[in-house]
Formats: structure tokens, C-alpha cells, sequence
């Protein structure tokens, strides 16, 4: 049987969605006179961070809104974080908040998180957030993860009734992305560091999603002909957390490494600060208008929260 593999080519598509957004911050600006704002928080000196934030906040101006920029020396304690985040959830002109993962290992991340108002989560990393999206409640989803569902319904690929297994379940990655294929009706099998018999596991799955964080650590011969590859690592020479070069001739679709996952989740985290910003400028200007009796006309915006 042969197969044309479909590359997912997340960069192509970040770009598309980046057109559309420009449009939705002109919008804004036009009828709110106010350019939404995302925060950005990066805690200590780790050199892969600070190229992150950077290309966050790239992205953000790129599309018309604007970035703030919070560096904060490794000695931070978590009180001072907390402190920090506290004052962006109170700045109105502020409508999302990132903070870079991972934050030096001294600091409680959880805490930290759990400390975004929910309106604000665009990196959707709240518990909150993750519960309600695990009820299929509307959330601002876990930034990568959701950017992987994207691309995977923009190529119209089959996820429901269909076995996933997603390798590694950390609360950013593996475990919202499990949640959104279960909410898709995959049938969803997580697996960890000690998940036992690996390779044959992987071996039954329509879909794999490696996010291990160790090079290559999938091997292309557990991945069963046909199968849908979705690599969310990335590491030095351009390698993920999946043998991709040697699977992906007999895939049914693939994620390249780089310009798969990694462009998809900058583009859904600046997509979830438009909508942010979307829902709590117009509430302003609707209310506003409500008073001088002024007719607003609203951009999409989702009941989220
Ligand atoms: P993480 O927090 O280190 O989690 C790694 C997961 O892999 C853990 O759940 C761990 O299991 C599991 N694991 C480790 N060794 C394993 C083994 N031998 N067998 C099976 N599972 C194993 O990493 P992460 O933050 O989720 O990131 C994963 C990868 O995605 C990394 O390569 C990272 O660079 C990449 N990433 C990319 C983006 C992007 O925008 N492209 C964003 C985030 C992350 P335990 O829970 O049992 O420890």
C-alpha cells in the first residue's frame, strides 16, 4: 500500500492565522482606541527562555498589539513572583499573562500559575483553566497543545474513534493534549517514565504524540504504518522527541521539527490574547455604549470564561 504522506506545516499556518489576527487587533484598536497588551514573565537566565519570550513578544507586535516585558533576576522568590503577577492581573490595560515554564526550580510554579486570573491564562496554564477545558467548558487551551489540535483540524485529519497515545504527561503538554483528543472522541492512552512495555504500545496507535523531551527518544519501527506523527520536541540540530525522518515517508501526516508544533503554539497563544483582549475591551465599549446608546459592532468573540 503506499501513501502521500501530509507534511503539517504549522508554520504556514501560523502565518495564516497571524493575517487573521491583524485584522481582529485593527478592530480593537479602531473601536476601542486601546492596543491590547500581552505580558510576558520570564524568570532567571535560561538562554532557551529568553529566546521563547523574545519570539512571544515578536509575534505579539507583529500582529498590532503590544508586549510588556518582565525579566526578573534568578533570586526571585516565589512571594516576589506572586507580588509581580498580581499587579499585571490589576493593570487594565493588561489582557494576557505569560510566564515562561520553567521558572527557576526554588520557586513554587504551581502557585505561580494558579496566581493568573483566569481571564488573563492565554498560555492557558491554570488549574482552572485545565478543568474547564477538560469539561469541554470554553478555556483558553494549554497554548501547545491547542495549537496541535489546530493543526491537526486544519488538515481535516480523523481523530474521533480513533487510538491516541500520547508519550509524557506533564500539566503543560502531555496532559491537556490527551484531554483535547478525549474531547475530540480519540480513545486516549497516556504514557510516562514508567509506563511499562512502551514500544508496543505506541506500536497500536492512529496517533502518536511524542512529548518526552529527550532526542529522538520514539523510535520510528514502533510507529505503525499510516499513523498521524505529532513531534511537540525540539532539540539542538533540529531533532524532536520522535525518529521523524525515519517514519514520516509512511505516515499518514507528520509534524516537520522545526516548523510543526513550535510555530502553532506562539500562534495560539497571541490568538488567545486577541480573544482576551476581544472579551474585555468590548465588555467596556458595549457598556459604554449601552449608556450613550451607541451601537457597537462586535468582533467574534467566544463566551470563555
Ligand atoms: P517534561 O515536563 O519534562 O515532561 C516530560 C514527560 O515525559 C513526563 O511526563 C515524563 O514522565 C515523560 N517521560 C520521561 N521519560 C520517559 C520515558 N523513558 N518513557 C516515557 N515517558 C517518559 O516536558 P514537557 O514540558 O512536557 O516537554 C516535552 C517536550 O516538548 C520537550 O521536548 C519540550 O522541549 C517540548 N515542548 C515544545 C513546545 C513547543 O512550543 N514546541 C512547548 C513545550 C514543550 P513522568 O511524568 O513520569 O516524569
Amino acid at each position: 500500500m503506499s501513501y502521500t504522506p501530509v507534511l503539517l506545516d504549522g508554520k504556514a499556518l501560523s502565518k495564516e492565522i497571524e493575517e487573521s489576527l491583524k485584522k481582529r487587533v485593527a478592530n480593537i484598536i479602531r473601536q476601542t482606541g486601546v492596543v491590547p497588551v500581552l505580558a510576558t514573565v520570564l524568570v532567571g537566565n535560561d538562554p532557551s527562555s529568553e529566546v521563547y519570550v523574545k519570539m512571544k513578544g515578536n509575534a505579539c507586535e507583529r500582529v498590532g498589539m503590544k508586549s510588556l516585558k518582565l525579566h526578573l533576576p534568578e533570586e526571585t522568590t516565589t512571594g516576589q513572583l506572586l507580588a509581580a503577577i498580581d499587579k499585571l492581573n490589576n493593570d487594565d490595560s493588561v489582557c494576557g499573562i505569560l510566564l515562561q515554564h520553567p521558572v527557576p526550580a526554588h520557586i513554587n510554579e504551581r502557585e505561580c500559575f494558579d496566581r493568573i486570573a483566569a481571564e488573563k491564562d492565554v498560555d492557558g496554564v491554570t488549574c482552572h483553566g485545565f478543568g474547564r477545558m477538560a469539561m469541554n467548558e470554553p478555556a483558553f487551551g494549554s497554548a501547545t497543545p491547542a495549537g496541535i489540535m489546530k493543526l491537526i483540524k486544519h488538515y481535516n485529519l480523523p481523530i474521533e474513534g480513533k487510538h491516541a497515545v500520547v508519550v509524557g504527561r506533564s500539566p503543560i503538554l502531555g496532559k491537556p493534549v490527551a484531554m483535547m483528543l478525549l474531547n475530540e472522541n480519540a480513545t486516549v492512552t497516556i504514557c510516562h517514565s514508567k509506563t511499562e512495555g512502551l514500544p508496543e504500545i505506541v506500536k497500536g496507535a492512529d496517533i502518536v504524540v511524542g512529548a518526552v523531551g529527550k532526542p529522538e527518544f520514539i523510535k520510528a519501527d514502533w510507529i505503525k504504518d499510516n499513523a498521524i506523527v505529532i513531534d511537540a520536541g525540539y532539540h539542538a540540530g533540529g531533532i524532536g522527541d520522535i525518529e521523524i525522518s525515519k517514519v514520516k515517508d509512511r505516515a499518514m501526516a507528520y509534524t516537520p521539527v522545526p516548523g510543526g508544533v513550535g510555530p502553532m503554539t506562539i500562534a495560539t497563544l497571541i490568538m488567545q490574547n486577541v480573544e482576551s483582549a476581544e472579551i474585555q475591551l468590548f465588555k467596556n465599549i458595549k457598556l459604554q455604549s449601552d449608556i450613550e446608546g451607541g451601537v457597537v459592532e462586535l468582533a467574534e468573540t467566544p463566551a470563555l470564561l
